[in-house]
């Protein structure tokens, strides 16, 4: 029999985003989605976080291919850095995802990818991998569950999914191919637990249509939508919306701009060339006449809907009587950007129509009651929830149980955890300890949690650099200098710097570390942190700088 198979999760179990997971078979290596997490604002200044890979790259030639389940950056985004280090790994996806990772890769000309379209219900066989594609409904067109079947039984891995009955493009999360494999036999499920704490059903997409054209309908000037530039079925419905009450639609903001004629060339969004104007026209328009479907949805600072929240758009003007349809839903952490985009828009004197006042979002997620039947439907002799909160793993973990997955055969795991599969069953295997991998400008890993901790103190309490001067023998020379940031205002020259001055250069003179540059250094964090403290109760970063003349 063949060494059993391992199971690792590298992000997403524990967090929402930064989704990766490996399948080892035969001492290959699988990857189901690569995904980033966008950082909050502990992380002063992260760009992006990405999973940490660094167990792979001490054996890089058996990772055999990387599977995305959607085209969401949570799954797929951190691929330009990971091909960066394996860029031999081939991508196995549908035409829509590879579609948004070849936009996404234009960014980094030096990256090559070996991308293969595969569809949903196609079976292939790479390596020792049997992988078969089931198709899934979510937030954005085109997304996968994946099954691979081993020598020791079937793992299948839900992708992010609910189960609209009735979507957009007619293509519903396959129960069929789903009960297929569940009659087979399904050895190990990991399934999203996003919404596993909400209870019912999500509504189908299909019903915000309605809202929609309600509210088109009864605007009496212009309109603005916004919602995440990969939703595309969402962006249709505002096109057919906007169609109906005969208004032409415009994009706005960069992601919007890229994606849609992707997902038109594609085939996965219709409309007619003479629907939409661009920007530059939108102001010859009647006002009444026109939809700006745009960015910004979580208050994104520099994105289209922040910028007219703030009357700063430089195209577009907001003014009383507009209505702002916020179509999206509020991501946990965002909520405060998002209520000042809202606040903004009220100024402005906008309408702002969102989901706490009409049906304008339903969620990409599976509910509570959507999650039970599709238990029901895979009936998986071992479950671990993953795409979750901690809360959210245990919620979806009793509701295994609940189906009838056996309590000893689910397994709530966090990013670092492994699962061993022999002989259909499942036990816990070693863990290893992931680190967060944070890129920022140029440099990706360089920056850790002591640059972070440094960050935070700089940006809560400021800085003081001390220029002592010394002669060849570290021996002082004259009165050293001392300026700030960030600890008071200072204009110009201030008599607290002066005190400070005075205060250093006592101490510094007092001293008998003259002729020793680390007891210089460390008289003078010592003298100014306890001026600081004295004169102002701040406890400032101190740099001291010696300068040798
Ligand atoms: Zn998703
Ligand atoms: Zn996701």
């Amino acid at each position: 029999m063949t060494a059993p198979v391992r199971v690792a999760f590298y992000g997403g179990l524990g967090e929402i985003g930064r989704n990766m997971a490996s399948v080892e078979v035969d001492g290959r290596v699988a990857l189901i989605d690569v995904g980033l997490i966008f950082p909050d604002a502990e992380h002063h200044g992260i760009d992006l976080i990405l999973p940490d890979w660094s167990t792979l790259r001490e054996r890089r030639e058996d990772v055999h291919c990387a599977v995305i389940t959607h085209g969401h950056e949570d799954h797929m985004g951190a691929l330009p850095f990971f091909l960066r280090e394996f860029p031999a790994v081939p991508i196995y996806s549908t035409r829509l995802t590879l579609g948004l990772i070849r936009a996404k890769l234009e960014e980094y000309p030096e990256i090559t990818a070996d991308l293969r379209e595969v569809e949903a219900g196609e079976r292939l066989s790479t390596g020792p991998f049997d992988i078969e594609f089931v198709g899934v409904t979510h937030s954005i067109p085109d997304g996968l569950a994946i099954a691979l079947h081993t020598p020791h039984g079937t793992i299948l891995h839900s992708g992010d999914f609910k189960l609209d009955q009735t979507p957009i493009d007619g293509r519903p999360t396959d129960l069929p191919h789903l009960a297929q494999l569940g009659d087979d036999g399904v050895a190990l499920l990991l399934a999203d637990s996003t919404n596993a704490d909400q209870p019912g059903h999500v509504a189908t997409e299909r019903s915000i249509g309605k809202t929609l054209r309600d509210v088109f309908r009864e605007a009496r000037e212009r309109v603005v939508v916004t919602t995440f530039a990969s939703h595309i079925h969402r962006v249709q419905q505002v096109i057919d919306a906007a169609r109906d009450a005969e208004r032409l639609v415009c994009f706005v903001g960069r992601s919007m701009l890229r994606n849609m004629p992707i997902a038109r060339e594609l085939g996965y969004l219709t409309y007619e060339e003479r629907q939409v104007v661009e920007l530059s026209e939108v102001d010859r328009l009647p006002r009444d006449r026109t939809v700006i479907i745009c960015t910004g949805s979580q208050g994104e600072p520099y994105a289209a809907l922040s910028l007219m929240a703030a009357g700063q758009h430089r195209q577009v003007r907001l003014e009383p009587g507009d209505t702002v349809v916020m179509a999206s839903s509020v991501i946990p952490g965002n909520e405060h950007a998002i209520y000042r985009s809202i606040n903004g828009l009220f100024r402005q004197g906008a309408d702002v129509v969102h989901k706490g006042i009409a049906d304008v979002h339903v969620s990409g997620h599976a509910a509570s009651g959507e999650l039970r039947y599709f238990h029901n439907v895979v009936r998986p002799s071992a479950f671990v929830p993953v795409h979750g909160e901690y809360r959210h793993l245990v919620a979806h973990a009793r509701l295994a149980v609940e189906t009838g997955t056996p309590s000893d055969q689910v397994f709530v795991c966090e990013d670092g955890d492994t699962v061993v599969l022999e002989d259909g069953v499942v036990r816990r295997g070693d863990s290893f300890t992931p680190g967060v991998v944070f890129v920022d400008g140029l440099g990706v890993g360089d920056v850790g949690s002591a640059v972070l901790r440094a960050r935070g103190q700089l940006s809560a309490e400021g800085i003081c650099v001390a220029v002592v001067t010394i002669d060849q023998h570290s021996r002082l020379v004259g009165t050293p200098q001392v300026v700030q940031q960030g600890i008071i205002y200072e204009p110009e020259s201030s008599p607290l710097l002066d005190q400070a001055v005075k205060a250093l250069s006592e101490e510094l003179h007092a001293s008998t570390g003259q002729g020793d540059q680390a007891v210089i250094r460390r008289d003078t964090v010592r003298a100014l942190a306890r001026f600081w403290k004295e004169a102002t109760g701040r406890r400032p970063v101190i740099l001291p700088v010696l300068m040798e003349v």
